[in-house]
């Protein structure tokens, strides 16, 4: 019988509605009973007369557990691909009814004190809006007071923000801007649907509005000798920390070789080109290549900028030039940052020279 203890929605999804439980393949199986002991939710019963383990109470299983697969010396167990699972989260709902459990069960589930370090609590207000399209905007945070400033930061790094009042948890974003002197930085904002913080960000900030920002945070910055060339490769606001990275070499390094793939879906998502044709300016050599899936407005890239119709990692795929000696940076969602690292790896680059910020989704 499917236990009620093991069988209660799962994040908000009815147990029954999920197809995830382990199947046995009975001419592999040797009987040794380690799922059926193993498992603590009883989905197993063992056949004495067959000698195999059976799959009694597929509901009890753990949704995304594959422990008896793992532990099985005939490897006789098998399960839907874990895609299955990643595709069950990545649905509003889902993400959402675990965030709001998170602060539900705060009591019991927090670890630290709930701000980590003082100094990376900033106080932000919204100094300016700036709409792209109805999916992409920029926004400038400056510092409430002197003690909130993000003047020191590595390119590349981003902040977590917080809006007051939401019982949200924070949602990291790369700093789109080299350091600046007043503190001030940009985020490159793209509206994702049913996103709780980006649809308040486009249908309710304004400038003034307070933020809080922890950071900054994460290790996704330039760490290559001097003299080493550098590919950045950015889809979407992946843009962002490579935009921040660039703008820094360009104040410091401006000839250095250095070389810019970035994708978007449709070339109204594009922004700041006018930053690459000033990079192009300082930096004739620097080879930038744009790409998008559609192109909307009779789009033309700027002068001297390279245009591709199709994915970044398609375009990089046909990159001619040898980039085993070059350092990498890779910024952008998760699923293009693997795409990308199978056209270096398809084209002998080391893992070692790659530096990679995921984004999720
Ligand atoms: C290190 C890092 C840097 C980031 N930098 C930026 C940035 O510069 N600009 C930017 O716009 N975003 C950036 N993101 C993504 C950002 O943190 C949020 O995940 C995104 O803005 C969605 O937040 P939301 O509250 O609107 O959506 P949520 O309410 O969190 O999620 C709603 C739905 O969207 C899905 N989802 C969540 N995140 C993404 C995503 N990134 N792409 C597609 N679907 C998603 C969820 O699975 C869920 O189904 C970054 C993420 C990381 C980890
Ligand atoms: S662990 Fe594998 S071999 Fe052992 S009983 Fe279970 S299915 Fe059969
Ligand atoms: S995957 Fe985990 S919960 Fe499911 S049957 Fe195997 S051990 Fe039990």
């Amino acid at each position: 019988m499917p236990d009620p203890k093991f069988t209660k929605p799962w994040h908000g999804i009815p147990r029954e509605e999920i197809d995830w439980h382990p199947t046995i393949n009975e001419d592999a199986c040797i009987g040794c009973g380690t799922c059926v002991t193993g498992c603590s939710r009883l989905v197993y019963r063992f056949d004495y007369g067959k000698n195999k383990a059976v799959v009694a109470d597929p509901l009890n299983c753990l949704v995304g557990c594959t422990t008896c697969s793992n532990t099985c010396p005939a490897h006789a167990i098998s399960f839907p691909p874990l895609e299955y699972v990643a595709d069950l989260l990545s649905k509003a709902e889902t993400h959402h009814h675990v965030e709001d459990e998170l602060v539900e069960r705060k009591e019991q589930l927090f670890w630290r004190e709930e701000i980590p370090d003082e100094e990376k609590v900033k106080h932000l207000i919204v100094d300016s809006i700036e709409k792209i399209s109805d999916k992409n905007m920029i926004i400038t945070l400056r510092p409430k007071s002197e003690a909130d400033c993000t003047c020191q930061f590595t390119p590349g790094q981003y902040m977590a923000l917080r809006i007051p009042g939401k019982d949200w948890t924070a949602r990291a974003y790369s700093i789109g801007s080299a350091p600046r002197k007043d503190g001030s930085f940009e985020v490159d904002l793209r509206r994702v649907e049913g996103g709780r913080f980006t649809t308040w960000a486009f249908e309710e900030m304004k400038a003034g509005d307070e933020l809080v920002g922890i950071g900054p945070m994460g290790g996704f910055w330039l760490r290559s000798a001097p003299g080493t060339p550098l590919l950045f490769v950015g889809r979407g606001t992946g843009f962002a920390p490579i935009k921040a990275m660039i703008e820094q070499q360009m104040e410091f390094n401006p000839s250095r070789n250095m070389m810019l793939y970035w994708g978007v879906t449709d070339t109204s998502d594009f922004f700041r080109l006018e930053k690459l044709q000033e990079w192009k300016q300082k930096n004739p050599d620097m080879k930038i290549v744009l790409t998008a899936r559609t192109l909307s407005d009779g789009f033309q890239p700027p002068e001297g900028i390279l245009f591709r119709q199709g994915t970044v990692y398609d375009a990089l795929a046909s990159e001619p030039a040898v980039l085993t000696h070059w350092d990498i940076y890779v910024a952008g969602p998760t699923k293009t940052v693997r795409s990308v690292l199978d056209v270096l790896r398809n084209k002998g680059v080391p893992e070692k020279n790659i530096y990679t910020d995921s984004f999720g989704g």
